[in-house]
């Protein structure tokens, strides 16, 4: 299979990199170099539209504009280095990026849709104590340019394949804490809105977070995308265990900054995600208390059985007590769906992602040295 390249002069990694300017930012440029603001909008249509990154071929640009831009910018994307299909059509590519860490992005083919699950950072700091990215540690945020890059790629590899456009919806899923590189990500997900990019609308994308208060308040004023809360647990003392991050953000204060977030958008509803975790978060009170906890709030709660990785220490609950659990909210009112498990076989599946880089926190020698003495460093 043909892997789409960006051009070679491009790779360079003294240009500077256009990939992640939204509109208003590639029109600040084209002003700043004494063009005219509209050829912002025509060399979005080229890049993400026609997946043209050289200017040469740019034909509605005049000769002199794009001599002037070959060498000074470019547009590029990270690199594929992997390419994984599951039996049921899942898709995973680990890619590399320019300083040689790499990342994983997923695409989740449905009738009638596409759904593109991208990273936001290269490992987490969050440390939730299910996630396999947590387990890896934290190298830095991804930039713009290497978020929307991902959508970039994807998308030019499956309309080759199949003559059509196939990435329908975004889910800010994939490595990170997308809300701890607001900037990039807000920035990133504006190009995806663009008409003259990929149009497409707030509710075709989601942004998962584990819950920072300030910066989803700050998100629902610049960028009111749908909106994805891991919630894993009905109290704060089994939150501050799973998702640490409870500890300065509580169930409470979280619940209120919900309501908040869907207060300027009357149809959205806030997706509560909540991993199926055998005998940790599953039982029969569980379900109730957490039914108390989001009344509240307009809402509808995701379970995920859980995916395993090595050293977990976690099982999925059965698919018996996940229905007796979705039960008990669907008759308390709470429109409750199961995540299908997909991918699971190349670990694409929900915090499996892992990808390969340098943990800059060195959780992970943190984490062998107390597994073989006990101390913890
Ligand atoms: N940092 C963001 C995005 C993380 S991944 C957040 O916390 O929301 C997206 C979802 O997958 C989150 O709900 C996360 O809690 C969940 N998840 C992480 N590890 C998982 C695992 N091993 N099995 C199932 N779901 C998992």
């Amino acid at each position: 299979m043909k892997l789409p390249v960006t051009d070679i002069a491009a790779n360079e990694a003294s240009i500077e990199n256009l990939m992640g300017h939204d509109r208003q930012a590639l029109e600040q440029y084209f002003i700043s170099i004494g063009e005219k603001p509209f050829r912002a909008a025509q060399v979005l249509k080229w890049v993400h539209q026609q997946g043209v990154y050289n200017f040469s071929d740019m034909t509605n640009l005049s000769k002199s504009l794009r001599t002037n831009l070959a060498g000074k910018v470019s547009f590029r994307t990270p690199e594929i280095i992997k390419d994984q299909v599951s039996e049921d059509g899942t898709r995973k590519w680990l890619l590399r990026l320019q300083d040689g860490n790499s990342i994983e992005t997923v695409f989740i083919p449905e009738s009638g849709r596409g759904t593109l699950c991208i990273s936001s950072q290269v490992g987490c700091t969050l440390n939730c104590s299910f996630c396999a990215t947590a387990r890896q540690g934290f190298n830095r945020n991804l930039t713009s340019a290497e978020i929307i890059g991902q959508l970039r790629l994807a998308n030019q590899l499956l309309v080759n394949e199949d003559s059509q456009r196939p990435v329908t919806n975004v889910v800010m899923m994939g490595m990170g804490e997308p809300l701890l590189n607001y900037d990039n990500v807000v920035q990133a997900m504006q190009l995806m809105q663009e008409d003259f990019a990929y149009g497409l609308s707030k509710r075709r994308i989601t942004l998962s977070t584990s819950g920072l208060l300030p910066e989803m308040s700050r998100l629902s004023r610049d960028c009111a995308v749908s909106l994805a809360v891991s919630l894993h647990a009905p109290d704060d003392e089994l939150r501050n265990e799973l998702v640490p991050i409870n500890r300065k953000y509580p169930i409470k204060e979280l619940m209120q900054a919900c309501r908040e977030y869907t207060k300027g958008l009357p149809h959205q509803k806030i997706t509560f995600e909540y991993v199926m975790l055998e005998g940790v978060n599953d039982t029969d009170a569980h379900a109730r208390k957490l039914a108390k906890v989001v009344a509240n709030v307009p809402c509808k709660i995701n379970l995920i059985p859980f995916n395993p990785f090595t050293d977990s220490g976690y099982r999925s609950s059965s698919m018996s007590r996940i229905n007796r659990f979705r039960d008990i909210l669907m008759q308390k009112g709470i429109i409750t769906v199961t995540r299908k498990t997909r991918g699971d076989e190349i670990d694409a599946a929900c915090g499996q992602l892992a990808g390969k880089f340098t943990d800059r926190t060195q959780r992970t020698l943190r984490l062998q040295h107390q597994q073989s003495t006990g101390d913890i460093l």
